[in-house]
């Protein structure tokens, strides 16, 4: 039977809930048990996947084509199990089929209310997404949201209702709490969080277990307070202070006993805790041999935005023995400025986005490290205008475009499928009208490599990515492509769409129409980005030995 772990925010939003949850069912897995973690979002959206990159941060994509909240993307990086769509859920999906079914007549004719048929359709979705992958032995529930939130709390109703079907042994309360520290005081302050308990209390729950988020350990006077307002034991009260990378957190929570506690409370006695995996990352980030910087040329920023990508570079650094620095440039600084902000970069990659703004700044860096051989790694859009910018500057195909940014290109070197495959001459281009919600390629992938590229070298025969885009290259200017020098190493099955480009002549450059970026982990990192990171440190002696012969 599997067992349901529950953690709840507290007083702010934004303190690493994602984080902590993903952190204590690392060490879970560690002591041999199968998990898996479900986040439930409290907004309206049918998912994120419609959101701006400002709003929501980045949009994970799972190996089943959802586009999910960014949080899915940490319990993958923490766990093995592979999340699914019904991993993550919004209110705005549990309203849809409560809407469905009311259409259908399912309910037989009732009032239809949120309790009990929105909290009914929580709790189905919770088992739903418990399940998605087999049986777990415990299952781990982030509830989305600060606790008092209106929007949040058929969740927490629901998680209530839930718990008393599971009965006492089978579920655990983790309420995750801001305590700040006052600086004029002195003092690290516990009143929000007694009140945040007090609000949870009112509608039924008790938590088992209070993490308390500080800049700084809190005092044990504090911790103790805590236990007395709120009812937890002592040894419940745990101290999550600010660390200076997240996979340092399994152990910080381990050493304070917090997954005893928890399996205390889930009457389990699994084998002890095995952190060795995650000591090897922590000390290969603080022990690099070499530095190299990245420039990643972008439009969204937030930090949230690229955080998958952000933290495949940082695993390919543990794995190649640096440490690497990413600097942030906006597109539009290119276009305004010119490409000097480049020079003092080891390596450039251009992500994925949507929308013109920003794309000649971004094609501008394309063409920069193909002339000057730096080391270029093109994802999704990365990938598809370093394709155009060989189109314009290669092969003399003036004025090529992706037909997102230019319908009228003359050379539409990028486009919708059926923008060039229609043979009735009828371009049928997609309208503003059109859905923009589950209208991509998504999800997982295979496809086979060509052998003798750098492909080849790095995935092997096949390679299995996500994608998440609606546009591809354009089939019938491959050839002109290939006479010019790319090599298109991976096409996919049946339509034949370019996945993977590469230019031989240079060190590494490489575009990819996928999202390598989802299936990078601290602990197995991912070999694309290792290659990338290893040219980049090559790059950088090559800089260095020249900027010596100029002393
Ligand atoms: N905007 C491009 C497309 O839709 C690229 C998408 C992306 O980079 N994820 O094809």
């Amino acid at each position: 039977m599997t067992k349901y772990v529950f953690v709840t925010g507290g007083v702010v939003s934004s303190l690493g809930k994602g984080i902590a949850a993903a952190s204590l069912a690392a060490i879970l897995e560690s002591r041999g048990l199968h998990v898996t973690i479900i986040k439930m979002d409290p907004y309206i959206n049918v998912d994120p996947g419609t959101m701006s990159p400002f709003q929501h941060g980045e949009v994970f994509v799972t190996e089943d084509g959802a586009e999910t909240d960014l949080d899915l993307g940490h319990y993958e990086r923490f766990i093995s199990p592979k999340m699914h769509k019904a991993n993550n859920f919004t209110t705005g999906q549990i309203y849809q089929n409560v809407l469905r079914k009311e259409r259908r007549g399912e309910y037989l004719g009732k009032t239809v209310q949120v309790i009990p048929h929105i909290t009914n359709e929580i709790q189905e979705f919770i088992v739903r997404g418990a399940h998605a992958a087999g049986d777990p032995d415990v299952a781990l529930v982030e509830i989305g949201g600060t606790v008092g939130d209106i929007e949040s709390l058929p969740f927490l109703e629901a998680v209530r209702q839930f718990s008393l079907r599971l009965g006492i042994g089978n579920f655990c309360f983790i309420h995750l709490t801001l305590v700040p520290y006052i600086a004029s005081a002195g003092q690290s302050k516990t009143k929000p969080t007694q009140h945040s308990v007090g609000e949870l209390r009112k509608i039924g729950i008790s938590p088992n277990v209070i993490l308390c988020r500080a800049d700084r350990k809190i005092p044990e006077d504090e911790k103790a307070k805590i236990s007395l307002f709120t009812n937890v034991p002592m040894d419940g009260v745990i101290s999550v202070w600010d660390a200076d990378t997240i996979y340092k957190v399994p152990k910080m929570l381990h050493e304070q006993g917090l997954d005893d506690i928890v399996c205390k409370i889930l009457d389990l006695n699994p084998k002890p805790a095995d952190l060795s995996a995650w000591d090897d990352v922590v000390h290969k980030l603080e022990n690099p041999v070499d530095v190299v910087n990245v420039a990643m040329i972008g439009k969204y920023d937030l930090k949230d935005s690229y955080k998958s990508l952000n933290e495949a570079l940082i695993h390919a650094g543990i794995h190649t023995g640096h440490k690497v620095k990413t600097t942030f440039i906006e597109a539009e600084e290119l276009e305004e400025h010119g490409t000097d902000c480049l020079k003092e970069m080891d390596a450039i990659l251009v992500p994925g986005g949507f929308g013109k703004r920003g794309t000649e700044g971004k094609i501008m860096a394309a063409q920069y490290a193909r002339e000057n051989d730096v080391p270029y790694l093109g994802i999704c859009l990365g990938m598809q205008l370093a394709v155009v910018e060989f189109a314009r500057h290669v092969c003399g195909l003036g004025g090529a475009n992706s037909t997102e940014f230019n319908v009228n290109t003359p050379h539409p070197v990028i486009a919708l499928i059926n923008e060039w495959q229609d043979i009735s001459g009828k371009k049928e281009i997609r309208t503003a009208k059109s859905d923009l919600g589950g209208t991509m390629r998504l999800g997982k992938q295979i496809v086979p490599v060509k052998p003798g590229t750098m492909a080849y070298e790095i995935y092997g025969p096949e390679v299995a990515e996500r994608h998440r885009h609606r546009y591809e290259v354009n089939n019938s200017y491959c050839d002109q492509f290939e006479k010019a020098g790319m090599v298109i190493s991976a096409r996919t099955v049946g339509e034949n769409l370019p996945e993977i480009m590469e230019l031989p002549e240079n060190d590494f450059y490489i575009g990819v129409q996928f999202h390598p970026e989802f299936t990078s982990s601290p602990r197995f990192g991912h070999k694309l980005f290792n290659k990338f990171i290893e040219s980049a440190a090559r790059y950088r002696e090559r800089r260095q030995e020249v900027l010596n012969e100029a002393v």
